[in-house]
C-alpha cells in the first residue's frame, strides 16, 4: 500500500484524501499548519456555480482593474509593492486576458463545474450534511455597465448552453424572496451553494472515521528530495517519509515547490467575508450583486456577504474600508435587509490562491515523479473541489481522469 501526505487540510486537500481513499489502495495522512479547513475554504461564499464559465483573466478586466485601483472601496486592489513574481504574474495575466483565451477556457471549466456538482452531490449523500441547496444564482444589476457584464455573462451562456434566465425589476422581489433595489437581473437556475466550514467538517470526519491520518497544526517546513523523488516532508519533529506528496496548500503552494526548483505563478488573492445570525428581510437565495462583485449567501443558521480581490501578498490584515464597502453594497441592493451593526459579525479573510490564466494546476510537479500539485482555483475552490479530488485520485492512480487535464497541466507556463 503506497502512502501518500497531503499537504493542506482545505476543500482542495480534503476532496484529494476523499477520492484517493475511495481508491482503496493508499494510507493517507493530511498535514495542515492550522486546524483542517481554517484556510480560504472557511469563510468563503460557498457558491457552487457552473455558471461561473469566464475566467478570471478576460477581455476588459485589465481596465477595469486599473480603473479600481485608483477608488479606495473598489472591489479590488494591489497593494503597491517591490516584488518581481508579482510583475512575472501581472504580465501573464495581460497576456491571457483575450477573448481567445476565455473562448478556449471556458468550456474546460464548464466541463470541470458540472462534474463538480453532480459529484458533490454525492459527496454529500456520503459524507453528512453541509447544507447543499440547488436554487440557482440571481445578479441583480443597477447600472448600464452591470447590464453590459451580464449580456456577456449571457453570451457565454448561450454559446455553451448553460440555463439562465433574463429577470424584470418587478419579478426580483418575488425571486430573491425580499425587495431587489435594480434594474433587473440575470438567473442562472442550476447553480447551488453549500455551507463550506459543515463541508470541510463533514469530509474531515467521514474521513477520519475511514482511517485517514490528520496532523492539524503542523507547518511542512520543506520537502525531502532524492533525485527525481521527494521522499516525504520537513515537519518540525523530522521527516515524514512518503511515497507520494500531494501539495493542495492553496495560496502557500507556490512557496512549497519552489523547493524542488518549480516556479508555480501563483498570487494570493485576499478576500473578506462578514457572517451574521440570519437577519430580517435576507434573500432566500444566493445573490452575486454585480457591480460590487459582493456575494450574499443565506445558510440555514448564517447569512453572510463576502467581496473583494487584493492582490496584497500572503499575508491576512482587513482593510477596514474595503470590509465596510462590502457590508455597504448589500444595503443599496436590497432595502428590506434590516443588517445587525458590523461590529457583530463575524468578520474573516482569506487567500484565494490565484494563477495568471484563471484555471488550476492540477498535475505531477515537472522534474519529479511523485510530487503533485493541486491549486490555483482562485474563487472557484468550493466549486471545484469534488472533481479536483477526483482528478488528483486519477491522475495518482493512472486511471483514465474524468475530464482530460491536459489544460491544468503545471508545464503550460
Ligand atoms: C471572500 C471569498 C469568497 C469566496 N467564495 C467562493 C465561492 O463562493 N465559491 C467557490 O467555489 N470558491 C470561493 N472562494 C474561493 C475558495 O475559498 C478557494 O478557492 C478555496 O478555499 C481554496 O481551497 P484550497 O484547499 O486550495 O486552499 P485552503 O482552504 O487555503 O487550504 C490550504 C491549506 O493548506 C495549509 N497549508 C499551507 N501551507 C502549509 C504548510 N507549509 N504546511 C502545512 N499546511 C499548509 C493551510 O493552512 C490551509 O489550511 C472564495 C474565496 C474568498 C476569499
Amino acid at each position: 500500500m503506497a502512502s501518500v501526505v497531503i499537504v493542506g487540510g482545505g476543500a482542495i486537500g480534503l476532496a484529494s484524501a476523499f477520492f484517493l481513499q475511495r481508491g482503496g489502495d493508499f494510507s493517507i495522512t493530511v498535514i495542515d499548519q492550522g486546524a483542517i479547513g481554517d484556510g480560504c475554504s472557511y469563510g468563503n461564499a460557498g457558491f457552487l456555480s457552473p455558471s461561473h464559465v469566464v475566467p478570471l483573466a478576460a477581455p476588459g478586466v485589465v481596465s477595469k482593474g486599473l480603473r479600481w485601483l485608483l477608488d479606495p472601496e473598489s472591489p479590488f486592489y494591489i497593494r503597491p509593492r517591490w516584488d518581481p513574481e508579482l510583475f512575472r504574474w501581472l504580465w501573464r495575466f495581460r497576456q491571457a486576458a483575450t477573448s481567445t483565451h476565455v473562448v478556449r477556457s471556458a468550456p474546460v471549466l464548464q466541463a470541470l463545474l458540472e462534474r463538480s456538482r453532480e459529484l458533490t452531490v454525492q459527496l454529500q449523500e456520503v459524507v453528512g450534511d453541509f447544507e447543499l441547496r440547488r436554487e440557482g444564482l440571481l445578479m441583480p444589476f443597477q447600472s448600464k455597465e452591470g447590464r453590459q457584464e451580464c449580456e456577456a455573462l449571457a453570451r457565454e451562456a448561450v454559446r455553451l448552453g448553460i440555463a439562465h434566465a433574463w429577470i424584470a425589476a418587478e419579478q426580483l422581489a418575488e425571486l430573491a424572496g425580499t425587495e431587489v433595489r435594480a434594474q433587473g437581473g440575470l438567473f442562472f437556475p442550476g447553480d447551488a451553494h453549500l455551507r463550506p466550514d459543515r463541508f470541510t467538517a463533514a469530509l474531515h470526519r467521514y474521513l477520519e472515521q475511514q482511517g485517514v491520518r490528520f496532523l492539524p497544526n503542523t507547518p511542512v517546513r520543506g520537502l525531502v528530495r532524492r533525485g527525481f523523488q521527494v521522499a516525504g516532508v520537513q515537519v518540525a519533529e523530522g521527516t515524514l517519509e512518503a511515497d507520494l506528496v500531494v501539495v493542495a496548500a492553496g495560496a502557500w503552494s507556490a512557496e512549497l515547490v519552489r523547493a524542488v526548483g518549480y516556479r508555480l505563478p501563483l498570487q494570493p488573492a485576499k478576500g473578506y467575508s462578514l457572517t451574521f445570525t440570519p437577519p430580517e428581510g435576507m434573500p432566500r437565495r444566493p445573490l452575486l450583486l454585480t457591480e460590487t462583485k459582493v456575494a450574499v449567501t443565506p445558510f440555514r443558521e448564517a447569512f453572510r456577504l463576502a467581496g473583494t480581490l487584493e492582490l496584497a501578498g500572503l499575508e491576512l490584515s482587513l482593510n477596514w474600508r474595503r470590509v465596510q464597502a462590502i457590508y455597504r453594497a448589500a444595503g443599496r441592493y436590497l432595502p428590506t435587509l434590516r443588517l445587525p451593526a458590523m461590529e457583530q459579525a463575524e468578520i474573516w479573510a482569506g487567500l484565494r490562491p490565484c494563477t495568471p490564466d484563471g484555471l488550476p494546476v492540477v498535475d505531477r510537479v515537472p522534474g519529479t515523479d511523485n510530487l503533485w500539485l493541486a491549486t490555483g482555483h482562485a474563487m472557484l475552490g468550493i466549486s471545484l473541489a469534488a472533481v479536483t479530488g477526483e482528478l488528483v485520485a486519477a491522475l495518482i492512480s493512472g486511471a483514465a481522469p474524468p475530464i482530460a487535464p491536459t489544460p491544468l497541466r503545471a508545464d503550460r507556463w
